[in-house]
């Protein structure tokens, strides 16, 4: 029997992503977005939605990360091969590029939730002999820079996957773009379903667009205006010649350029950003469209440490399926309890943290925990801002800080935030005990989530779409100490959930440090050190995080929304 047969014989939604986080293995996620990719498909796994992934195999991966002396980023290759983790699709679709036929074949990766559920995920590869050499390389690299490259791998995603999957033998009810990049999909779906000549009325058009639409939903995803890819026409043209025609394209993705954000929200009926705050926002960008919010929410088992998922397993049993349960930590988890499985979390972090750099951590003393893409906008160097005014507060009670991240190999300003970030380290030495943890990926994220004691985000508002870290913290009973955008803005409770930095509005740079130097200073060090009202203060704090938190912003949740009101309408 062939592996893909069980997934056949029920109608799916297909979940298009450019990146996709499966597991740590499998390099094809840059941040964020690949993660609530793969958490996606988790949830699914667990709730039996019939979902399939599509996906690029990315074969040449994102890649490895380490340091110099100066503390430069050094990037090494980090290829996978696919043969080991997947099994090769029988069949293969071609489709025209440049004038040339590529072809495009894949593998199936089978997505196993532990509660026993399973969804396919299909991961899209021109690396075929039929393939002249330059299409061949298409899908190895994850988010080509060049135009015309990225443009034939949006070209294999979304024209090539709807192929493959009825090649294949799916039968899909709804498709679900997460990002404008698989915006041909709906493209190539007005082509499938065009009118015959004889069926129209003179001058009438042969594209069905309310059909298309009735078939997709899109998933906008960063407020960044340089995020929403973009192709001038004349590489339109030349790539997908007379895919459809320009014409067509320029209706309903813009007069002057394809804009893929453009085109997903004319070809979607249903559109939504991934917080309330965010959505707000698309509005503005996006006037005269109805956007509606989905606030993002992470895997409830992937992002739970060993030590708290004992936990909740011995007072909340059923919490994985229904992370509603988790309403009641506040009550039904003795603080006790709760403190030594955190201590647990933190010992494995401590302990990784001295494997991997050579510093010594003190368990007794908290830990910030900061790690996430690093680029301007997330503003990793905002706690530094100030470096005595940093040290005057740890002389009074002392913190540790752990970092992590990657920065895009072409990110120059993200490369040198890192170089920075080394640099404070080595001004701090001495005083305030710190880390970079190198190769930020899903098993250094989960350790750091769960063994830090705050959880600190700082980005620019109101550039944070969502961000879903600290939603993973909280599964851990960690706190957040957070700018109000994304989704804080939602889960921040002053002192019940973790805490605010700054108001919700634009303050600049130095406002918002001296604002996070204040809240550490006379709100959240002196509660960790027992000062501030009872001992018992700060595990009240770790339980309102995962009561009111956790239970909420899960992709549980945020699956049963998506199903509820954007695949069945
Ligand atoms: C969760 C996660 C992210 C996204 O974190 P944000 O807080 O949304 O920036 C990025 N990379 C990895 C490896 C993650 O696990």
């Amino acid at each position: 029997m062939s592996p893909l047969e069980p997934f056949l014989h029920t109608p799916r939604v297909a979940y298009f992503s450019m990146e996709i986080a499966l597991e740590s293995a499998i390099p094809t996620y840059a941040g964020g977005l690949g993660v609530l990719a793969g958490d996606t498909v988790r949830a699914a796994a667990d709730l039996e939605l019939p979902l399939v992934a599509v996906s690029l195999v990315s074969r040449g991966g994102h890649f490895r990360q380490s340091f110099d002396e100066a503390g430069r980023q050094v990037e090494q290759p980090a290829p996978w091969e696919p043969r080991e983790h997947a099994t090769p699709l029988a069949a293969k679709v071609a489709l025209t590029l440049q004038e040339r036929q590529v072809w495009v074949g894949g593998w199936l990766y089978v997505l196993s939730g532990h509660l026993g559920g399973k969804q396919p995920v299909l991961l899209l590869d021109t690396d075929l002999e039929e393939n002249h050499p330059d299409d061949r390389s298409i899908t190895h690299q994850l988010y080509g820079e060049d135009g015309s490259y990225r443009l034939r791998q949006e070209a294999v995603l979304g024209i090539g996957g709807v192929r493959l999957l009825q090649a294949l033998g799916f039968e899909i009810r709804q498709y679900h773009m997460n990002e404008g990049h698989s915006a041909l999909l709906a493209v190539e779906l007005l082509r499938r379903h065009a009118h015959a000549p004889e069926e129209l009325r003179p001058g009438e058009s042969p594209f069905d667009v309310p059909l298309v639409r009735d078939l997709c939903c899109f998933t906008t995803h960063t407020p960044v205006e340089a995020g929403h890819d973009r192709f001038g026409y004349d590489l339109v043209q030349q790539v997908l010649d007379d895919f459809v025609p320009i014409a067509v394209l320029k209706q309903l993705g813009g007069e002057d350029v394809l804009n893929m954000t453009r085109l997903a929200l004319n070809l979607s009926e249903y559109v939504n950003g991934v917080a309330q705050r965010h959505a707000e926002v698309s509005r503005r960008m996006f006037p005269g469209y109805r956007v509606h919010a989905v606030t993002n929410g992470v895997h409830p088992y992937t992002w739970t440490a060993p030590p708290l998922r004992a936990l909740y397993d011995h007072y909340l049993p059923g919490w994985c399926h229904e992370p509603e349960l988790l309403v009641r930590a506040d009550c039904c988890i003795p603080q006790t309890a709760l403190l030594q499985a955190h201590a647990e979390a933190k010992r494995a972090l401590i302990a990784r943290v001295a494997e991997r750099t050579g510093v010594t951590l003190q368990p007794d003393l908290p830990i910030l925990g900061f790690a996430r893409r690093m680029t301007a906008y997330k503003r990793p160097d905002l706690l530094f801002t100030d470096l005595e005014r940093l040290k005057a507060i740890a002389a009074a009670r002392p913190f540790q800080v752990v970092l992590a991240g990657k920065a895009h190999p072409r990110d120059e300003g993200g490369k040198r935030l890192i170089e920075l970030l080394h640099r404070h380290m080595r001004e701090l030495a001495g005083v305030i005990p710190m880390a970079y943890l190198p190769d930020y990926d899903l098993d250094t994220a989960l350790l750091m989530v769960s063994g830090s004691d705050v959880w600190l985000n700082t980005p620019l508002p109101p550039l944070e779409a969502s961000g879903t870290s600290g939603m993973k913290a909280a599964f851990n009973g960690v706190p957040s100490l957070s700018v109000l955008d994304g989704w804080w803005v939602e889960g921040c409770i002053e002192g019940v959930t973790g805490w605010s930095v700054g108001a919700a509005t634009e303050a600049g740079h130095d406002n918002d440090a001296r604002a996070l130097y204040d809240k550490l200073e006379q709100v959240v060090l002196p509660l960790y050190s027992g000062q501030l009202g009872a001992a018992d203060g700060w595990a009240r704090v770790m339980q309102g995080a995962i009561a009111k938190n956790a239970s909420f912003f899960n992709s549980h949740r945020m699956m049963r929304r998506y199903a509820t009101e954007a695949y069945i309408r």
